[in-house]
């Protein structure tokens, strides 16, 4: 696509870009214990949007502490249903300021304005309406026990201080999905965007204050790597809840071991999207080409490898084909745009290295193209689907956080049910069938943390999300995403006369 231009976002994201980009810590926005800041980019463009505050060592010091002191001091005293109002005011100011933060999100990742518009911010809002409602209805139980003159019953309390660290592809959304449950649950948090990202997180820590929450019961650092290794090193962090690639996780989750720290993970995925010969067609083709362009391909539970029954392999494929080549490719912030850029340059080499690589190891690439090797204006990649591929290809294998598909044909249910298992991961899987056992049957035999029947990828605050094997840890969102910032103490209590 080349050098293009962005549109200019309304006057409140103008604002707020021309604003300094701090840290906050203890209520207050602060510049960095150094001084030093880093940039942050509208990929469309490749242009620099602001610079923001970097934290380091002594910062994640005074996070913590402010968290701890929030959550030992005002934020713990406060009884449930005053925590409740304060999550639904934060969804009401996420409602009221949605234009901005849809202008914000777009320039920052380089997301279509009229998904951040349909699906991002409002995503977020509903998140934080959910988990306002629970700090009401945690209840522990009186246990039945056979020890005579003996109350015994169980207590939920917050696990404490938690390390929340976001990735790139859904910033606000993810943020909402960690900060909504921590919340609710009475925990205190120190959150750290990723460092290609920061804005929108920076913005819903104003509305923070602005909600009224007491100060230090939220924290966001902006940074990097480091920051967030930092943050997860630091002794007075109870849980790390990480979003992000499988390599970070495992270090992350090693780390959490060794200290028995408590931790949730979501991580990378393959997942496959499997088309039954009796499939209504449409839908699946739609369903198949939705599932891996949706964000650009960047999206962990996106549906990166589709096997379709030999029987309508090729009008399927053809299919996709046809909706991969009329995609509008172009910048965030233009209302027609379907798929924007990719986050970064760094993003665009990787996805770029596996074009390259899918080429070289004799797929055949039937949409998209290998885009040249610098980016120019803006990274851009466009929609591909490589055919005449086999299982072992690297395309096949890794996660690619990128538009590109691999579609193979398959014969019976128990040959599709091995290829689409033969992953290391396991967070989605996608059946379309017009039969309703095969497709409760196939459920039950994926491994895979969320199945999609007919459909692929709706979400709800109220349904858990997470992943089997290396795609995670825990689950988030729901009653379980609740648990997951929940301690369970059981009181036992002599009533002896
Ligand atoms: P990453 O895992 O390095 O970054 C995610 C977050 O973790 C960022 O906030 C980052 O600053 C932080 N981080 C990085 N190193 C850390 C460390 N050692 N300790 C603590 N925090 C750390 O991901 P990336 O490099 O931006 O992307 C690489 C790949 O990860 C992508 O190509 C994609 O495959 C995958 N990814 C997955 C998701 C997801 O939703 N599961 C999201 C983003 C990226």
């Amino acid at each position: 696509l080349g050098a293009c231009v962005n549109p200019s976002p309304g006057v409140a994201a103008r604002a707020f870009l021309s604003r300094p980009h701090l840290l906050f810590i203890g209520g207050r926005f602060v510049a960095s214990a150094t001084g030093r800041t880093f940039a942050t980019v509208d990929p469309s463009t490749g242009e620099r949007l602001a610079q923001v505050a970097h934290a380091g060592p002594e910062d994640v010091e005074a996070a913590v502490a402010a968290a701890r002191t929030a959550l030992e001091g005002a934020w713990g005293a406060l009884p449930a249903a005053e925590r409740g109002r304060l999550i639904t005011r934060l969804a009401d100011l996420v409602e009221r300021n949605a234009e901005e933060l849809a202008e914000l999100e777009s320039l920052d990742v380089g997301k279509p304005i009229a998904k951040t518009r349909a699906l991002d911010v409002p995503a977020a809002a509903a998140q934080f309406r959910y988990f306002g409602g629970w700090p009401t209805k945690i209840e522990g139980e009186t246990i039945p026990v056979a020890v005579p003159d003996t109350l015994c019953y169980t207590r939920k309390e917050p696990v404490g201080v938690c390390a929340q660290i976001v990735p790139w592809n859904f910033p606000l959304l993810m943020a909402a999905w960690k900060l909504g449950a921590a919340l609710a649950a009475g925990c205190t948090v120190v959150l750290k965007p990723a460092e290609q990202t920061p804005l929108t997180t920076l913005r819903l820590a104003e509305l923070i204050a602005e909600a009224g929450f007491p100060e230090g019961t939220v924290n966001v650092l902006t940074g990097d790597g480091p920051t967030g290794a930092a943050l997860v090193d630091h002794p007075g962090i109870d849980k790390i809840a990480f979003t992000g690639s499988t390599a970070v996780g495992r270090e992350i989750g090693a780390k959490a071991g060794a200290r028995l720290k408590r931790v949730t993970l979501e991580l990378g995925g393959k997942s496959p999207n499997i088309v039954l010969p009796d499939a209504d067609i449409e839908a699946a083709i739609s369903g198949a080409a939705e599932g891996i362009f949706f964000n650009t391909g960047q999206a962990c539970n996106a549906a990166s490898r589709l096997y379709v029954h030999r029987d309508v392999f090729d009008d399927v494929v053809e299919g996709v084909l046809a909706r991969a080549r009329r995609a509008r490719v172009g910048p965030a912030l233009d209302p027609a745009t379907e798929y924007g850029p990719l986050v970064s340059a760094e993003q665009y080499r990787r996805v770029r290295g596996y074009l390259l690589d899918g080429v070289s190891e004799g797929a055949v690439l039937r949409a998209g193209e290998v885009p040249a090797a610098d980016p120019g204006g803006g990274y851009f990649v466009r929609p591909a689907l490589f055919t005449n591929v086999t299982p072992t290809m690297r395309i096949c294998r890794e996660e690619i956080f990128g538009p590109v598909l691999v579609a193979a044909p398959f014969e019976t249910v128990d040959e599709v049910v091995r290829l689409a298992n033969d992953t290391e991961y396991g967070l989605a899987a996608g059946v379309w069938t017009r039969s309703l056992s095969a497709a409760h049957g196939l459920a039950a035999r994926l491994k895979a943390g969320s199945v999609y029947l007919n459909s692929w990828a709706p979400g709800d605050p109220a349904s858990p999300f997470g992943g089997l094997k290396a795609s995670g840890v825990g689950r988030e969102m729901g009653r379980a995403g609740l648990d997951a910032y929940l301690e369970l103490k059981t009181v036992w209590t002599s009533i002896a006369p």
